[in-house]
């Protein structure tokens, strides 16, 4: 509940209005409620629905209904943590001589909200929609922003030097990939390139998938994704691809001639090596740890995972 209007944003009325009774007996009247945004020290707390409450004294913030919306609170002797519905510490409050938890309002006000639409080029706001987009680069960042925020694009976040930590941990590339290979091919099928990625902590919506195999083939660029439950699923996967490649391909007299991989198990494996000799197929490797050799096939990684 909050009795100034201007810490609220999108603001509806009540369907019936509220009575409040406070603590000299008073009853107060609300006849709407909006949203709160709270600017904490790592994060934004969006408390919604709060009650316009004008005559209040103070802002009252319902522990009940902040759970409910997945905030959860850690009190402790000094001090309250509220961390997210990831468990992310937002903020830490302390307690006051009153024994009361006192957020510390740094209440995005209206004003404060359409300045900020009105100079989106803060450091703030655009690494907030650079995260709720997942991370998205900026290129698309901006074309998708661009026509419904007025902001000033010219001036970015990056600028301010500090690059997204959460990009740098996930995207850096170990090294240079170079996009030539070291060889080259001149049908279709010559030099299919595949990798394994995975284990992800998160398992897939179809079929709990953790790992994916991705096949490309180096003439035609053409490239296949298989989900894998289990990294042992891998050999039915190099089955499937290669009798659906040679299929295609067969009215052309075309079939896959040399698999290139890193040294993982499942491409080295005998039932693997027993499978790929049958076709004629050769099997290619790269030196261990060496993955820039592999660099189409870690590429195409990359854009998958990005
Ligand atoms: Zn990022």
């Amino acid at each position: 509940m909050c009795s100034d209007p201007k810490t609220l944003c999108s603001i509806l009325p009540h369907h019936s209005p509220l009575t409040v009774t406070v603590a000299n007996n008073a009853i107060l009247r609300s006849t709407s409620h909006g949203t709160c945004q709270i600017d904490a020290d790592h994060g934004v707390i969006d408390i919604a629905p709060v009650s316009h409450v004008p005559g209040l004294s103070r802002n009252l913030i319902s522990i009940g209904q902040a759970t409910s919306d997945g905030l959860e609170f850690r009190f402790k002797k000094d001090s309250c943590q509220i961390l997210d519905d990831h468990g992310r510490l937002i903020s830490e409050i302390m307690k006051d001589t009153n024994n009361l938890y006192q957020l510390p309002s740094k209440v995005s006000t209206s004003t404060e909200k359409h300045s900020t639409t009105a100079n989106m080029s803060s450091v703030d706001t655009h690494r907030l929609w650079h995260n709720r987009l997942g991370h998205i680069n900026d290129r698309d960042l901006k074309a998708s922003l661009q026509n419904t925020i007025n902001c000033n694009w010219s001036t970015r976040a990056s600028q301010d030097g500090s690059p997204c930590h959460g990009c740098m941990l996930g995207k850096m590339p170990r090294g240079d990939i170079s996009r030539s290979s070291s060889s080259s091919t001149t049908r279709p099928l010559e030099i299919i390139h595949s990798d394994i990625a995975g284990p992800f902590p998160t398992e897939g919506l179809h079929g709990r998938a953790r790992y994916y195999i991705s096949f490309l083939d180096q003439h035609t660029r053409y490239s296949s994704v298989y989900f894998l439950q289990k990294k042992s699923d891998a050999l039915s996967a190099i089955k499937r691809f290669i009798n659906m490649a040679n299929n295609l391909f067969s009215d052309q007299g075309f079939s896959v001639k040399i698999l290139q991989t890193d040294n993982g198990g499942e491409y080295t494996s005998e039932a693997c090596q027993t499978f790929l000799t049958a076709l004629g197929i050769v099997h290619r490797t790269i030196i261990p740890y060496q993955s820039e050799q592999n660099g189409m096939i870690e590429r195409l990684n990359r854009t998958i995972l990005d």
